[in-house]
């Protein structure tokens, strides 16, 4: 058939742009908190995310989801999962830019940049990183084992990713994933019904037999998994490799995996447990504080992982609006549209600042002082409190382990609950075209970001979960200081952020009703990100979150006051390349 007629008015791809350079906030965010920083390795990923060949392996991978194969050609078990090529070098190109355990060999600093690569690679939603996340977060929890992590632990940070299916020594590079949730039980991990039984004291310890179930199993393939079972002295956290370390398959068998709404490139299998050896890992019936170790680290995950998807997001909501033209004009020049652009803009800015505010606190909590000696932000602050350098130091650790004990749920049910409602108004944005999975290039990957978003706020501990969580954060510290010191400079700078910091402030130290749980950790989340803006960004940035986020609640984006310049909020958040 012949050309019946000529394509146009349509956006060109996004592909080719270094994700860093194009991402403002981003940028300013490191500024504040790691100006030492040296941005190479972040720059190289940066284009490397962005590129067409990126875009081309996290569609594949996606398009062509694992295959599980439970039993080879005459009935003997196999329990693998295959992936498409497109899949492993996903995986190589994560393990190449150490966002699995690398900040656990690194110094000060390598959290915070570790945090900031794992934005940039998830901008491309390859939903490879649910291993990655996992080997990188495994790491404080296996350290109450000290021969294991001695063993794993350089396997677990090597940057030569090795996905083949082999005995932990014989690989350069090794993965971790973990197991909690079983059918009667997920948030209730004290339903847990697996049994562990006490079989021998080997060269790894105290060696278990377990018995039982996992409902949700992701990454089967990883090369072990710290998991809960209930041994006699209660629920235990146990080492569960799939190789023996005598020779052999562990007995774990994968028995399906499930169809998911997105995250297709990942597995997640249901798995049983025949007498499958495990280890235990700290102390018997401590399991649940043990794995949460864990858990602590793979919700700041998805947190990062959420942020990044926004900012792709709205990336590709600005590209497309730049160019699309409609009723005479280009779609970003329309007041309406800027209204929602400016406030998606907003939202995303201040999702970044949170997630990585609490990467910062990790990062400090990890290195101690020497995380404040590398130059971290806010230094200058400290030394108004003490005028003995040391003791600057003492007070700043300590600030920072309740801020990250208190981020830690905070931004991961706030930052989370935002991804869905946010990907929805970016993808309208694109009309019908963002509604469209993709054939090749372009934007299809607005329909991907849709349907990973709900998933970063389901695993690792719903909303609710989250929101209980900060209860039990509240109970053990001294909050109100904390954030009085957390925001002293934003005070006295916006009249809504003043009193929605003194409203929360009054009534913080004494919240133990859980039905009002979700709430306050929304008027936290929503303070600490304005705090953060007042740091890093202009003004008018500041100003505008605090008017259109504490002086009331907005229920959908596009609400912004109209004395707030729409023009210069969508000109920081433009994805256009800057040095
Ligand atoms: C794609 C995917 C991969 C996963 N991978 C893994 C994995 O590798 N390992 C693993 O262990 N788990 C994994 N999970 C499981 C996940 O962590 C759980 O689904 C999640 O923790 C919720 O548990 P649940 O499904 O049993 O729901 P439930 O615990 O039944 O919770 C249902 C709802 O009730 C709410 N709720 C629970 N208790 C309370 C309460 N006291 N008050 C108010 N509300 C409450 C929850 O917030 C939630 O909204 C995965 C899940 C998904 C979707």
């Amino acid at each position: 058939m012949g050309a019946t007629h000529e394509v146009f008015n349509q956006s060109t791809p996004l592909a080719g742009l270094n994700l860093l350079r194009a991402n403002r906030p981003l940028r300013d965010a490191l500024a504040l908190h790691a100006p030492g920083l040296d941005l190479a390795r972040l720059d190289a990923l940066g284009s490397e995310a962005g590129s067409a060949a990126m875009q081309a392996e996290a569609r594949l991978a996606n398009a062509h989801p694992p295959q599980l194969h439970t039993h080879d050609r005459v009935g003997r078990r196999l329990d693998e999962v295959e992936f498409h090529p497109a899949y492993h070098a996903l995986m190589a190109r994560a393990l190449g830019h150490g966002l699995h355990g690398t900040p656990w060999v690194g110094g000060a600093g390598s959290h915070v940049e570790r945090a900031a690569a794992f934005m940039l690679y998830t901008e491309a939603e390859p939903s490879v990183l649910c291993p990655v996340s996992m080997s990188y977060a495994v790491t404080p929890a296996l350290r109450a084992h000290p021969a294991l992590h001695a063993a794993w632990g350089p396997k677990l940070a090597s940057r030569a990713y090795d996905g083949r299916f082999l005995p932990f020594e014989h690989k350069s590079a090794v993965t971790m994933g973990m197991g909690m949730t079983e059918k009667q039980g997920g948030s209730d991990v004290r339903a847990n019904t697996t049994r562990a039984v006490f079989a021998e004291t080997d060269a790894w310890g105290r060696r278990h037999l377990v018995t039982g179930h996992k409902w949700f199993f992701s990454a089967p393939m990883c090369d072990a998994f710290l998991i809960l079972a209930q041994s006699a002295a209660g629920l235990s956290c146990y080492f569960l490799p799939r190789w023996l370390p005598e020779g052999g398959r562990n007995a774990i068998a994968l028995q399906r995996l499930k169809h998911k709404l997105g995250n297709h490139a990942n597995a997640s299998a249901e798995v049983e447990f025949d007498g499958a050896a495990a280890w235990l890992v700290g102390e018997e019936g401590r399991g649940v504080p043990q794995i949460l170790a864990m858990g602590a680290l793979t919700r700041l995950d998805c947190a990062l992982g959420t942020a990044g998807l926004m900012r792709q997001a709205l990336s590709l909501a600005l590209h497309h609006t730049a160019q699309r033209r409609a009723f005479g004009k280009p779609l970003i020049e329309q007041p309406l549209m800027k209204s929602v652009l400016a406030d998606l803009a907003l939202e995303s800015e201040a999702a970044t600042a949170l997630a990585l505010r609490l990467a910062v606190a990790v990062d400090r909590t990890e290195h101690g002082n020497d995380a404040h000696d590398s130059g971290h932000a806010n230094d200058g602050h400290e030394a108004r409190h003490t005028d003995d350098g040391h003791e600057a130091r003492h007070v700043d650790d300590g600030h920072e382990a309740v801020m990250r004990r208190l981020l830690t749920p905070v931004a991961k049910f706030w930052i989370c609950k935002r991804g869905s409602a946010y990907a929805q108004e970016a993808m309208e944005c694109l009309g019908g075209n963002g509604y469209v999975e993709s054939e090749g290039e372009g934007e299809g990957v607005m329909a991907r970001i849709y349907r990973e978003m709900p998933v970063n706020s389901i695993w690792e501990g719903a909303g609710n979960i989250m929101a209980l969580d900060l209860l039990r954060a509240l109970r053990g510290a001294d909050v109100a200081p904390a954030l009085e010191h957390e925001w002293r400079s934003a005070r006295g700078a916006n009249a809504a952020f003043d009193r929605a910091a003194d409203a929360l402030l009054r009534r913080i130290d004494g919240v133990t009703d859980e039905g009002q749980a979700r709430g306050l950790a929304r008027e936290l989340a929503l303070l600490l990100q304005a705090g953060l803006l007042q740091a890093q960004a202009p003004a008018a940035v500041f100003d505008a979150f605090c008017d259109s986020r504490l002086a009331g609640a907005a229920d959908v984006f596009g609400l912004l006051p109209a004395r707030h310049d729409p023009a210069a909020l969508i000109a920081r958040a433009m994805p256009l390349e800057t040095a």
